[in-house]
C-alpha cells in the first residue's frame, strides 16, 4: 500500500515554484480555484518510492500576513488543511529576502523543506551558501536545486518524506523576539490556550504574535465575527494591554518590532552561512558590522566598550552618591533626636534601619546609570553583536551565543539571567549557562564593590570594578568549560545568533529598561533588605544589657570626679571616656548573638584575612548580597558609640583588630571583593534555579560550588598578595 501525503509548495513570486511543481508533478496535474475566491489553484500528484504525494501549489507570497488575497489563501491552507509537509522554494541569489517568508513557516511550526532553488544563479554571483550550516542553523533541511535544469529533485523528494515520516528534522528551532516582547506572546499564549476552540485550531504562540502584529484576520476571528468564540474580550483586553506596555518602551509600531527580530534571525543566518563577493555594496549598518563583528577587533571593541560603560558609571554617581549620603546622616541626625537617648527603639531606627538601609540605598545612583548604559547597548542593537561575537568564542568553551544573552542579563541580575535560559534548548547547555550565571556580577554586588572601592581605591574605581567584573567572566567560562567536559558532555547544538538592524535608542525606551530593573532593587530594599536589616540590628543589639566585665559606668564617674578634684585635664577625661564608650561598644558587639555567631565564622574566613564583622557580613548576604553592606552599616553603627552617623566608607578605613592592625586595606577591600562576588547566590536567585531545573540538586551544588571556589579563589589572592608585599 502506497502512503499517501499531501505537501504544500510554498514561496516568494519568481522563486521558480511553478518550475518545480511542473517538474514533479509533470502532466498529473489540473487547475481550479481556491474556494470561494479567485485566485488559481494548482494540485497535482505524483509516485515517489512507497509514496503518493498530493502537491499544492500555493500562491507566491513574500510573508503570510494578511496584506494580500493570496497571502491569505497561503496561510489558510497551512493552518487549516495542514499539510504533511511545506515545502519552501527559495531564491538562493536573494537569500535575505526570501527566508523572510521561511521565518513565518517556522513561527507556525509547520514541517518543513527548504528548496534552495535558483542555486546556479547564486554561484555565478559570487554568493558562497554553505548548505550545511544554513540546514542547522535553520533547523530544517535544506536541498539545493535548480529548477530549470530539473536538478535536484530526487533529493528534494527524499528530504520530503524523510520529514514526512518524521525522520529527520523540521523545525524545531523557534524565533525569539526577546524579552519584553516574549513575556507579552506568553501571556496572551496562555490565555489563548485556555480558550479550547481557538487553541484545537492554532499554535497559540502564533496567535498570540499575530495578534500583536495586529493581524486583523486573527482579531476578527478573536472579536467574533468570524466563527465566534467565546471569552474573546479577555484576550483583546490583555492584547491592548500588551500593545500599549510595548510600544512604551519600544517607541515604535509592535510590528515593526516584530519584522526588525524577523530580519535579525535572518541577518544572523545569513552572516554565518553566506560568503559574499568582496565587491558589493555595503549598508551602513553592513558598515558598522564589518568592524564590530571582525574577528580581531569584535571582543576588544566589545571588552572596550564594557570597560567604557564602568568607568563612565562609577565617574558620574560619584556626585549623586554623595548627595544621598548627605540625606541619609541628616536623616539619622534627625531621627536620633526624636527618639530617647540611648532607647533600644532609637538605635532601632537610626542604626538598624537608617544605617543599614541607607547604606544600601547610596548605590542607587550608581545601579541606575549602570543598568542606563546597559539598557543603551541593548536597545542600539550592539549587545545582540556582542553575543555575536562571543559565539564563537563560546563554542570553544562549549557553549553557544545564545548562552551569552543569559550572562548579560546576569549583569543586572542573576534571576532573569537564569530565566532567560530557557531559550537555550539543549539540557546540558542551558544547565551549564544556569549554573555559571551568578558569576556574572550583578547589580546588588555593586554597592559591596562601590563601598570598598569609595574608600580603598578612589583612584582607580573604574578599573578595578571592571577588574572584578572581568574576573566574574572569566570564572564562568572557566567553570563552563568544566561542566561542559565531566558534567555534561556532548556535542553542541547549533543555534542563530539573530542580529537585528541598529536603531537610534530612543530616551524613553532606554529610560523604561533602565527604571524597570532599577526599581526592582529599590523594592528589595524596602522589604527583604529592611527585614535583613531589623534581624541584623536586632542579633547585633541583644542581649541589650550584657554583663560587661569592667563597670564603665562607675569607671566614667571616677573620671569625671578625678576632674572636680583637679587630679587631669578636661582633655584627659574627655579621651578616657571616649575610650570607655568605645570599649563598651565593642564589648556589646561581641556579647551579642551577632558576636557569638560572628565568633564561630571568624576562624573560616581569618586566612582570607577577614575579621568577624566581614564575615557576618557576608553571612547576611545569603539573603540578599546588598545584606553585606546594610549589616556592615548596622554593626558599625552600633560599635561607634560616639560617631555613628559617620558615612560607612569612613568607618571601616579606621576599623582596627585588637591588635592595632587595620582591618581593611585594600588588599582585604579587594579580597572581600572576589569573595563578593564569587560565593553562594543570594536566596532568591537559589530559588530560581530550583524553579528552573525542578530539582534541589541544582540549586544545592550552586551554592556549594560556588561558595567553595569564593573561599579557594580569595585565599590565593589574599596570601598571594601578601606574599608579594601588599597586605
Ligand atoms: P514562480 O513565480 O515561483 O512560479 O517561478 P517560475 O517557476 O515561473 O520561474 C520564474 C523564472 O525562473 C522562470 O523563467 C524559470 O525558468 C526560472 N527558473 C526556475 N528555476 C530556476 C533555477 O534554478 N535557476 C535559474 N537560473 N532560473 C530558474
Ligand atoms: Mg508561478
Amino acid at each position: 500500500m502506497a502512503q499517501r501525503i499531501t505537501i504544500a509548495l510554498a514561496g516568494n513570486p519568481n522563486s521558480g515554484k511553478t518550475t518545480i511543481f511542473n517538474n514533479l508533478t509533470g502532466a498529473r496535474q489540473h487547475v481550479g480555484n481556491w474556494p470561494g475566491v479567485t485566485v488559481e489553484k494548482k494540485e497535482g500528484s505524483l509516485r515517489f518510492k512507497d509514496y503518493e504525494i498530493k502537491v499544492v501549489d500555493l500562491p507566491g507570497t513574500y510573508s503570510l500576513t494578511v496584506y494580500s488575497l493570496d497571502e491569505v489563501v497561503a496561510r489558510n491552507f497551512v493552518v487549516e488543511e495542514r499539510p504533511d509537509v511545506v515545502v519552501d522554494i527559495v531564491d538562493a541569489s536573494n537569500l535575505e529576502r526570501n527566508l523572510y517568508l521561511t521565518t513565518q513557516f517556522m513561527e507556525l511550526g509547520v514541517r518543513l523543506v527548504i528548496a534552495l532553488n535558483m542555486s546556479d544563479r547564486a554561484e555565478e554571483s559570487g554568493h558562497k551558501i554553505d548548505i550545511k550550516k544554513l540546514s542547522e542553523l535553520l533547523g530544517v533541511p535544506v536541498i539545493p536545486t535548480i529548477g530549470y535544469k530539473n536538478r535536484g529533485m530526487d533529493e528534494l523528494l527524499q528530504a520530503i518524506v524523510d520529514v514526512a515520516d518524521g525522520r529527520s528534522m523540521a523545525g524545531k528551532i523557534s524565533l525569539e523576539y526577546g524579552e519584553e516582547l516574549e513575556e507579552e506572546i506568553r501571556k496572551l499564549a496562555q490565555l489563548i490556550e485556555k480558550n479550547e476552540a481557538l487553541a484545537r485550531r492554532y499554535p497559540a504562540k502564533w496567535l498570540a504574535l499575530k495578534l500583536l502584529e495586529g493581524d486583523e484576520e486573527v482579531i476578527k476571528t478573536i472579536k467574533g465575527e468570524a466563527p465566534a468564540i467565546t471569552d474573546g474580550q479577555v484576550i483583546l483586553d490583555q492584547l491592548r494591554k500588551s500593545s500599549g506596555h510595548l510600544k512604551g518602551i519600544f517607541d515604535d509600531e509592535v510590528e515593526t518590532i516584530i519584522v526588525d527580530r524577523r530580519y535579525g534571525f535572518i541577518n544572523g543566518i545569513y552572516k554565518r552561512a553566506v560568503s559574499r563577493p568582496a565587491i558589493e555594496r555595503l549598508s551602513a549598518s553592513d558598515k558598522i558590522d564589518s568592524i564590530v563583528l571582525n574577528r580581531a577587533l569584535g571582543i576588544p571593541i566589545f571588552l572596550f566598550l564594557m570597560w567604557l560603560m564602568f568607568k563612565f558609571t562609577f565617574t558620574l554617581s560619584e556626585v549623586p552618591m554623595g548627595w544621598v549620603e548627605t540625606g541619609q546622616e541628616w536623616l539619622g541626625d534627625m531621627c536620633g533626636s526624636f527618639f530617647l537617648e540611648g532607647s533600644a527603639f532609637q538605635s532601632l531606627v537610626v542604626e538598624g534601619i537608617i544605617g543599614g538601609v541607607g547604606s544600601v540605598i547610596t548605590f542607587v545612583p550608581i545601579i541606575f546609570l549602570l543598568f542606563f548604559c546597559m539598557a543603551i547597548l541593548e536597545d542600539s542593537g550592539y549587545m545582540a553583536r556582542a553575543a555575536f561575537v562571543m559565539d564563537r568564542f563560546m563554542h570553544k568553551i562549549g557553549l553557544h551565543g545564545r548562552s551569552f544573552i543569559p550572562m548579560i542579563l546576569g549583569l543586572g541580575c542573576n534571576i532573569p539571567g537564569i530565566m532567560a535560559c530557557r531559550t537555550i534548548e539543549q539540557e546540558r547547555d542551558r544547565l551549564t549557562t544556569i549554573l555559571v550565571n551568578p558569576f556574572m556580577s550583578c547589580g546588588a554586588r555593586l554597592p559591596v564593590y562601590a563601598l570598598l572601592i569609595g574608600a580603598f581605591f578612589p583612584e582607580k574605581g573604574g578599573t578595578v570594578l571592571y577588574s572584578i567584573y572581568i574576573l566574574g567572566i572569566a570564572m564562568a567560562i572557566i567553570m563552563a568549560k568544566i561542566f561542559r567536559k565531566y558534567l555534561f558532555p556532548g556535542p553542541t547544538a547549533p543555534f542563530v545568533m539573530e542580529l537585528p538592524p541598529y536603531r537610534m535608542p530612543t530616551f524613553k525606551g532606554v529610560i523604561i529598561h533602565m527604571w524597570e530593573r532599577g526599581v526592582l532593587y529599590l523594592k528589595k530594599a524596602g522589604t527583604v533588605i529592611l527585614a535583613g536589616c531589623v534581624l541584623v540590628w536586632f542579633l547585633g543589639n541583644f542581649p541589650w544589657n550584657p554583663e560587661y566585665s569592667k563597670d564603665y559606668d562607675r569607671l566614667k564617674q571616677e573620671a569625671m570626679s578625678d576632674l572636680a578634684s583637679g587630679l587631669i585635664m578636661k582633655e584627659a577625661m574627655d579621651e578616657t571616656i571616649a575610650n570607655l564608650e568605645n570599649e563598651q561598644a565593642r564589648e556589646k558587639m561581641e556579647k551579642s548573638y551577632l558576636g557569638r555567631l560572628g565568633r564561630i565564622i571568624e576562624p573560616v574566613v581569618k586566612p582570607l584575612g577577614f575579621d568577624w564583622k566581614i564575615g557576618v557580613g557576608l553571612f547576611g548576604g545569603f539573603i540578599a548580597k546588598e545584606i553585606v553592606v546594610g549589616t556592615l552599616g548596622t554593626l558599625y553603627a552600633v560599635g561607634e558609640a560616639d560617631d555613628g552617623a559617620a558615612p560607612l566608607r569612613e568607618q571601616i578605613q579606621k576599623d582596627r583588630w585588637p591588635n592595632g592592625k587595620k582591618v581593611f586595606t585594600p588588599l582585604v577591600a579587594f579580597t572581600m571583593m572576589v569573595f563578593t562576588l564569587l560565593y553562594m547566590p543570594c536566596v532568591a536567585a537559589i530559588g530560581v534555579i530550583y524553579r528552573e531545573t525542578n530539582s534541589w540538586k541544582g540549586p544545592l551544588f550552586a551554592a556549594g560550588y560556588t561558595t567553595a571556589l569564593a573561599w579557594i579563589v580569595s585565599f590565593i589572592v589574599y596570601q598571594g598578595g601578601k606574599l608579594i608585599g601588599l597586605g
